[in-house]
C-alpha cells in the first residue's frame, strides 16, 4: 500500500479554516526562491519563503548535493559539531523555521545539538549510509534541563523534554516536506503520550507514529530504525524542482 508521503498536522484545539488561497493573489514567488504555505500546530498560517539553489541529487544512501547551503557552527538556540554540516535549502529553511518556533513557543530551551547534514557536495559520510543528497539531519533529543551539551548523549528517558521534542517534530511535520523521523523505539511511548496530550486525535496520531505497532512495522513518520538512542533522524522529501532527486 502507498504510504501517506505528506501529512499536514494540525494542532486540533488551534483548527481554523485554511483560509481561501485566493486571500493572497498578490504573493509572487521571485525566481530563485521557492515558497511553502502550511499551518503550524499553533493554528498560524505560514507562507515561507526561501532561496532555491542547493540542487539534491540521487537517494540518500547514493546521492550527491550540489551548491549545498551549509548551517554555522552555532547560531540562535543551536550548536553544530562535526563535519557535515550541509543540505538543501529546503532542509535548512525548515530546519531553522522549527528552532524559531520552538524557541517563540518555549522560551528558554536549550539549545538544540544537531549533528550530521551531508558533506558540502554529499555523497557517503562514514558511519551514515544515508545523509547523501542533502535531505538528512540528526538532531539531539532535547533535554529538560540545558546540559551544555556539545554533542549528542545518551539521556535518560526522565531527563528529555518530550513536550519540547514532540512539538519540534510537530513544526516539522506540519510543513508536509518530512519523509520520516527515525527514532528510538522505546522513546516512541513517550512522544507519543506528549502528542496526545498536546491534543492529536487517535486518527493523526496512527498517521504520524508507528508505536504502538512493533518496531519493524513499516508504518508512519516517526519510526523505529536502529541507531537513535541518543538523537533522532529526520528525513526530508525532495524540494520541489529537483527531478533527479529520489527519497
Ligand atoms: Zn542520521
Amino acid at each position: 500500500m502507498e504510504e501517506p508521503r505528506q501529512v499536514i498536522v494540525a494542532h486540533p484545539e488551534a483548527a481554523t479554516p485554511a483560509p481561501a488561497a485566493v486571500s493572497t493573489p498578490s504573493l509572487k514567488i521571485p525566481k530563485g526562491y521557492q515558497m511553502l504555505r502550511f499551518e503550524t500546530p499553533s493554528g498560524l498560517w505560514i507562507n515561507l519563503f526561501f532561496p532555491h539553489h542547493s540542487r539534491a541529487v540521487g537517494r540518500p544512501t547514493d546521492g550527491r548535493l550540489l551548491n549545498g547551503n551549509c548551517i554555522r557552527e552555532s547560531g540562535p538556540g543551536y550548536i553544530h559539531f562535526g563535519p557535515n554540516s550541509c543540505a538543501t535549502d529546503q532542509t535548512v529553511a525548515l530546519l531553522m523555521f522549527a528552532l524559531g518556533r520552538l524557541r517563540k513557543v518555549y522560551p528558554g530551551t536549550p539549545p538544540l545539538v544537531i549533528g550530521s547534514l551531508s558533506a558540502p557536495g554529499g555523497g557517503r559520510i562514514p558511519p551514515h549510509h544515508s545523509h547523501q543528497n542533502g535531505l538528512d539531519v540528526d538532531v539531539g533529543y532535547i533535554p529538560v534541563r540545558d546540559m551544555g551539551l556539545k554533542a549528542f548523549k545518551k539521556l535518560a528517558p526522565s531527563d528529555i523534554d518530550f513536550d519540547r521534542t514532540f512539538y519540534f517534530m510537530a513544526v516539522l511535520l506540519s510543513t508536509g516536506k518530512v519523509k520520516y523521523i527515525f527514532v528510538d523505539y522505546d522513546l516512541q511511548k513517550y512522544l507519543y503520550s506528549a502528542a496526545r496530550n498536546m491534543g492529536y486525535s487517535d486518527d493523526q496520531l496512527g498517521l504520524i507514529f508507528q508505536y504502538p505497532a512493533q518496531r519493524y512495522k513499516k508504518k508512519g513518520i516517526i519510526r523505529y530504525s536502529p541507531g537513535h538512542r541518543d538523537h533522532f533522524h529526520v528525513r526530508f522529501t525532495c524540494p520541489e524542482g529537483d527531478v533527479d532527486c529520489v527519497e
